[in-house]
Formats: C-alpha cells, structure tokens, sequence
C-alpha cells in the first residue's frame, strides 16, 4: 500500500494532504525519514511517526477514553464540551467507513459521569457492544445522598420499575461499597438507567463513574481526559 494510502486510511487528511506530509519530510518509519509518498509499504502492524508522534497502523481504530466530567458524548453538544476534542484530529477524521466519520462513542454517559467510554469506528463491533441481546455487563461507582440501606440493595437486586416501561430492570450484581457507596452492575443500558434505579428506590445518585465494561477495566493510570488504544488482549475481555 502506498505510504500516502495508509496516512490517508488513519485520518491524517485527504490523499494530498498526506503526499505533502511525507514529501516535506513529516514522516519517519523505524527512526528513518522517509520522503517518497508513494513508497509501498506494508500496513499490517506498522507503525510510523507523524511529527515526533508514534502511529500504530490499524485497520479498525478501538480506543477507550477516561470520560472527565463535565464533557458530552455527542459530537455537537449543546452545553459542555464534547468528549470528541479529547481525540486526536487523526481518530476523529478517519474516513468514513459506515454511515459516519472517525470513531463513535459506544453508548454514551451523562455530562457528569466520568469513567470508561470505548470509542471505535468498527460499526459491527458498536452495535454488539451496545445490543440488549449481548448482556455486556458494565459497572458502575455510585455515590449516594442518602446513606445506603440494604433494602435498597435488594430492590435493585429484585428489580424496580422505571416511568418509561412496565417490565422491571434489575442489576445484574449491587452491593454497598461505602456508607454512601455502591457498586452497581447493569447489562442493559436505557436512558439515564442508574440514576433513574437509584431514584426508584429511594435515594439519589451524586456521583456516578464507570469503573469496568466486560472484563475490562480502567486502568488506574489513565487520568481523566486521557486515552489509549485497546490492546489484542484489552478487547478480547469484551469479547
Ligand atoms: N446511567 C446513568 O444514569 N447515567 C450514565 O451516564 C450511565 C448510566
């Protein structure tokens, strides 16, 4: 594939605008300057630099974010920023290989939720992640107004009823995690889904962070606003 072809596959621009990255010497493969945009290169598991930055080449782009809060997951927000300026250009820019461009969120948190967002431009792979069918289990931290009762804990268990449907939703696991704290497990994800248990049964969320998705977790050295490519091993613990 030509060097020019895979900058432009990896969001880096229109196909001229990635000749002239390479032709005014932008680029570097193994340490080596490389100015010929038409050099063939082979994608898979290449990596280059743009400007000092490493690039690994990827066919589909799998990313998580550490959501900070006050961010929105659309791409026009209407009040806070939009978790996508969080991206680099490359991510957001990548041609469109569905119906959108660059990498979409995985479902979406609330402006005040922070914690683990997957964002990638595979559209199967979102649809998977987010379909009921699949029952990906995804945790949340809760922290709570009131102190947490077990009889909370045990109505989320059993299953409470939301204004929007008559069949009850249940966590998957709950349990307290502090006088003011729960852990709270949901493999379903409707519209405001853990502030609305919460609410149900009788208290109120003040704080709420996604700690894991399947068997993935945040790492601990990602800080808010952060983000890192997922790894082979990373999504085979979603799988
Ligand atoms: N449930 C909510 O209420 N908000 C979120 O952001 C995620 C799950």
């Amino acid at each position: 594939m030509q060097l020019q072809d895979i900058l432009y596959s990896q969001g880096f621009g229109t196909r001229r605008v990635c000749a002239g990255l390479v032709q005014q010497g932008h680029v570097k493969i193994g340490n080596e300057l490389v100015t010929d945009s038409a050099l063939d290169v082979e994608p898979e598991g290449l990596r280059f630099e743009v400007d000092g930055v490493s690039w690994p080449y990827a066919e589909r782009a799998y990313v998580m974010l550490h959501k900070p809060a006050g961010t929105e997951c659309s791409q026009k927000p209407s009040t806070y920023p939009s978790i996508y300026t969080l991206l680099p250009g490359p991510l957001r820019q990548r041609p469109q290989k569905g119906p959108v461009q660059g990498v979409q969120a995985v479902g979406r948190l609330d402006q005040d939720t922070t914690g683990l967002l997957l964002l990638t431009d595979d559209g199967k792979f979102i649809h998977r992640m987010s379909s009921p069918k699949h029952h990906v289990p995804k945790v949340y931290e809760v922290v709570t107004k009131h102190p947490v009762e077990e009889k909370q804990v045990q109505r989320l268990l059993d299953g409470v009823v939301l204004d929007d449907d008559p069949k009850p939703v249940r966590a998957a696991a709950c349990e307290a995690s502090g006088e003011h704290a729960l852990r709270l497990t949901l493999t379903e994800g409707k519209y405001h889904q853990v502030k609305r248990m919460i609410a149900a049964v009788g208290n109120r969320v003040e704080g709420l962070h996604r700690s894991r998705i399947g068997g993935l977790a945040l790492p601990a050295d990602l800080a808010p606003g952060q983000w890192k490519w997922l790894t082979e091993e990373d999504l085979a613990l979603l799988r």
